[in-house]
């Protein structure tokens, strides 16, 4: 719908948020830091950041 980059936040920390502006579409999994919980592409959430790492892995 939208030509900016679809990229939910994946935790609320005010020194990450700009990371999302400019987050790969590929190698993300290696930028999840500890207080992500949420898939950057599809926002679903995960109940720790080594879940989401895998989901990114995976998907
Ligand atoms: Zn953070
Ligand atoms: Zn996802």
């Amino acid at each position: 719908m939208e030509n900016t980059t679809d990229i939910h936040p994946a935790c609320d920390c005010v020194a990450h948020r700009k990371d999302y502006q400019h987050w790969p579409k590929e190698n993300a999994e290696i930028r999840i830091a500890s207080c992500m919980r949420v898939c950057p592409f599809c926002a679903k959430k995960h109940s720790n950041a080594s879940r989401l790492r895998k989901h990114l892995c995976s998907g």
